[in-house]
């Protein structure tokens, strides 16, 4: 399901200069979505908020699928080097002091993370992501980009909130990381 995005950014920027993201609406019942540039594109199909929110986290947030099911011809990222850095939520690196998102991690939490080991409701580094099933990894176990009706998690919210506050939202903010010891409780530490 697509849109004719040359046509939506010309229409958005004449008639609303200040855009920040779309969501074009299909009056189509078939279920189905997709995220093209800024632009979400869902239907009308009864399970459609829970999609929107899905494409919005492309759309808005920058955010990577976290599917492990492969995707033919889909362009490789990597955080260790070249030109196409991985999105916020997942990463090829799997040592545990180099991998971006850290400060979210318990200092108690395995890595690799093993699905089904007691740490699934935690950050982590959990196999299988941007279309792969080995070799690249996600931050949470069952998370948004991965299954519907799941929360985004801590670290693709963190892109999100971030997005927020260098789109255009409001002033920058004055740290990123939720704390520099890992230790401490995240969820009280973050953006103070
Ligand atoms: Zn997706």
């Amino acid at each position: 399901m697509v849109a004719d995005t040359e046509l939506l950014y010309a229409e958005a920027g004449a008639r609303y200069p200040d855009w920040d993201t779309m969501i074009v609406l299909v009056n189509d019942e078939t279920y189905g979505g997709s995220a093209t540039g800024s632009i979400s594109v869902i239907s009308v199909y009864q399970g459609m908020p829970l999609v929107a929110q899905h494409e919005f986290g492309h759309a808005f947030g920058d955010l990577a699928d976290e599917y492990s099911t492969p995707y033919p011809g889909y362009p490789a990222c990597s955080d260790t080097g070249g030109t196409n850095p991985c999105e916020a939520n997942v990463t090829n690196v799997s040592t545990r002091a180099n991998i971006k998102w850290l400060p979210w991690i318990d200092p108690n939490t395995p890595i690799p993370t093993i699905p089904g080991s007691g740490y699934d409701n935690m950050v982590g580094l959990f196999q299988g992501a941007r279309y792969l099933s080995t070799g690249m990894y996600r931050s949470g176990n069952e998370c948004l980009m991965r299954y519907l009706g799941r929360p985004f998690c801590d670290v693709p919210t963190q892109a999100m909130v971030l997005r927020f506050y260098t789109g255009g939202w409001g002033g920058r903010l004055q740290t990123e990381s939720p704390c520099l010891n890992p230790a401490r409780n995240h969820r009280l530490e973050k953006f103070t």
